[in-house]
C-alpha cells in the first residue's frame, strides 16, 4: 500500500440519519492564518446536504472534494446540492466515485490501486477495490487511516447485497492487510449490535468481552465508537475471525452441519447475522 502523505489528517465526524458518519477530512498542518483563506475540507459519503453545509458553515471551511464508497443513497444523496452549494461560493470541487451510472454528478471515476491527488488538501488516497456489499464498492486509504463505506464495520460486515460472500471476504482481507495501526472510519454506529452478535458467535473470548462493556458505556453516552482499528477489529470480529475453532464451531451449530474452509464459515455466520 503506498501512501504518499506523511502529515497527521484530521477526521471529523458528521452524524447524520439515524446512524450514518459522514466523514470531513481536514490536513491538520495547512496554513490557516491567512484570515482571508479558508481551510478545505473533503467529505467522504455525504448522504445528505444539509449537516454538511452546516459544518463546513460552522466550523469555516471550504469544500474542496467528495469522496464516494458506492452507490447507495444514504452516501450519495448530498452530491448535486453540495456541488450547487460549492458553484454559489465559487469553489472548486471534485467528486471522486466508482464507476456506476447510478452515481451522478461524478467529476473523476475511481478505480483499484489508483491514487487520488488532493492538491487543496496536500493529501492523496489510494483506491481500494471493495466490491462486495455492492460490485462498485471502494474504499481510501491515506496515511493510516481508511474510509470504507459499508464493508468493515466494528464488530461486523456489511450485508452482501450485490456481490459474493467470497466478494466480502476478499474485500475484507484488503482491509486487514493494511497496517494494524489504521484507523478504520466506516459509514454506520452499528458497533453494539454487531457486538452482541460476535459474543453469540465466540462467547469465550475475553477482548471480545472487555470491548463490548466499553462499548456499552460509551453509547450509554452517546459516544461514537467509530474509528476503529485494523488491530482492534482483528481480535474482535468474528467476521475477521473464520479461522477461529470457537467460531468455526459456532457456524457448524448453527448450520447444523460443518464449515470445511474459512469461506463456509464466513458465509454461514454472514447468513446468521440477517436473522439475529
Ligand atoms: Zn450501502
Amino acid at each position: 500500500m503506498q501512501s504518499q502523505t506523511l502529515k497527521p489528517i484530521l477526521v471529523t465526524a458528521i452524524p447524520a440519519f439515524t446512524d450514518n458518519y459522514f466523514w470531513a477530512i481536514t490536513s491538520s498542518n495547512l496554513n490557516t492564518d491567512n484570515g482571508n483563506t479558508l481551510k478545505h475540507v473533503a467529505l467522504v459519503d455525504p448522504g445528505d446536504a444539509g449537516p454538511c453545509i452546516k459544518y463546513l458553515e460552522e466550523s469555516n471551511l471550504q469544500l474542496c472534494a467528495i469522496l464516494i464508497t458506492h452507490h447507495h443513497a444514504d452516501h450519495t444523496g448530498g452530491i448535486a446540492e453540495l456541488k450547487r452549494y460549492c458553484q454559489s461560493k465559487n469553489w472548486q470541487i471534485n467528486v471522486y466515485a466508482p464507476e456506476n451510472k447510478k452515481i451522478a454528478h461524478v467529476d473523476v471515476r475511481v478505480k483499484d490501486k489508483q491514487i487520488i491527488e488532493i492538491t487543496a488538501l496536500d493529501m492523496s488516497f489510494e483506491v481500494i477495490d471493495l466490491a462486495g456489499h455492492t460490485l462498485d464498492h471502494v474504499g481510501y486509504y491515506s496515511n493510516d487511516a481508511v474510509f470504507c463505506g459499508d464493508t468493515l464495520f466494528s464488530g461486523g460486515c456489511g450485508r452482501i447485497f450485490e456481490g459474493t460472500p467470497e466478494q466480502m471476504l476478499t474485500a475484507l482481507t484488503r482491509l486487514t492487510d493494511l497496517p494494524d495501526r489504521t484507523q478504520v472510519y466506516c459509514a454506520h454506529e452499528y458497533t453494539l449490535a454487531n457486538l452482541t452478535f460476535a459474543l453469540a458467535v465466540e462467547p469465550n473470548n475475553a477482548e471480545l468481552v472487555h470491548y463490548y462493556n466499553q462499548v456499552i458505556e460509551r453509547r450509554e453516552k452517546n459516544i461514537s465508537t467509530i474509528p476503529t482499528s485494523i488491530s482492534l477489529e482483528k481480535k474482535i470480529n468474528p467476521f475477521l475471525r473464520c479461522d477461529q475453532q470457537e467460531i468455526i464451531d459456532s457456524a457448524a451449530g448453527f448450520s447444523g452441519g460443518k464449515a470445511n474452509n474459512t469461506l463456509a464459515t464466513f458465509t454461514t455466520i454472514r447468513q446468521w447475522i440477517n436473522n439475529f
